[in-house]
């Protein structure tokens, strides 16, 4: 039995759990030989049992400081730094596991958040230190400037052509900091520039997945969910 986690501190977890379920249901009809199922994680002993882990979108800072706060951030550290896991983060879980975190506002028509001491408060997220990246967070600006665009991903799943891709102030890849690591899968055309991308889709190693949008948000699509399990958790079992 392969267990698969996703992070329930915080965020949008119920929906990751959701379309993972739903690959279950799907596999259950075809090819699958391993049995594989889905737990949300909260305490260690949970965690002790996955093979995966899926961080979820939500707020960083408030991921970060539930983990430091319940004594779970060392377990979690030490899973995701863990080569023989398969590790997905969503938005607010690409910040988690960066090694560099930047802070709120500006970019590419993003806006300072006035309520809070930007600096203070990204430097809060301690990041898990997993993925050799430097992440901008918000980088397309406030919960108002949320958009869904349809992405061909099929350079990385095979004939996906039109993912609905939902970005929540959403943060973008700004520097890849170990480039024999980390590989680009996705980017979006810079607006503030003619040649710059942003990177929002990448892969560390093989067993590491990032994503700088919500593929769970895209319902009855598991398209996302399924590359997921069959060319990490699978492929590394
Ligand atoms: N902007 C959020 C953060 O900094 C992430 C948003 C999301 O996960 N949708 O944590």
């Amino acid at each position: 039995m392969t267990y698969i986690g996703v992070l329930a501190l915080q965020g949008a977890f119920i929906e990751h759990i959701e379309r993972l379920q739903e690959c279950i249901k799907e596999y259950d009809n075809y090819d699958l030989d391993e049995d594989i199922n889905i737990i949300s994680v909260r305490t260690p002993e949970e965690l002790e049992k996955c093979k995966a882990l899926i961080i979820p979108g939500g707020e960083s800072t408030s991921m970060s400081l539930i983990a430091q706060r319940t004594g779970f951030l060392p377990f979690l550290r030490d899973f995701v730094n863990d080569s023989s896991k398969a590790i997905w983060g969503t938005c607010a879980g690409l910040i988690f596991l960066s090694e560099t975190v930047q802070g709120d506002g500006g970019g590419s028509g993003g806006s300072p958040l006035t309520a809070f001491d930007p600096t203070s408060r990204s430097n809060l997220v301690e990041p898990l230190n997993l993925v050799k990246v430097r992440v901008k967070r918000n980088a397309f600006g406030r919960q108002a400037q949320s958009f869904t665009k349809i992405c061909d991903f099929s350079s990385f799943i095979p004939n996906c052509t039109d993912f609905p891709a939902t970005f929540i102030r959403a943060p973008v890849i700004e520097e890849i900091i170990d480039a024999d690591r980390v590989k680009t899968l996705y980017t979006l055309p810079n607006p503030s520039s003619a040649t710059g991308e942003l990177i929002v889709a990448a892969k560390q190693d093989d067993n590491v997945l990032v994503t700088a949008f919500h593929p769970e948000l895209a319902e009855n699509d598991i398209r996302f969910h399924d590359y997921f399990i069959r060319e990490y958790v699978l492929k590394n079992l």
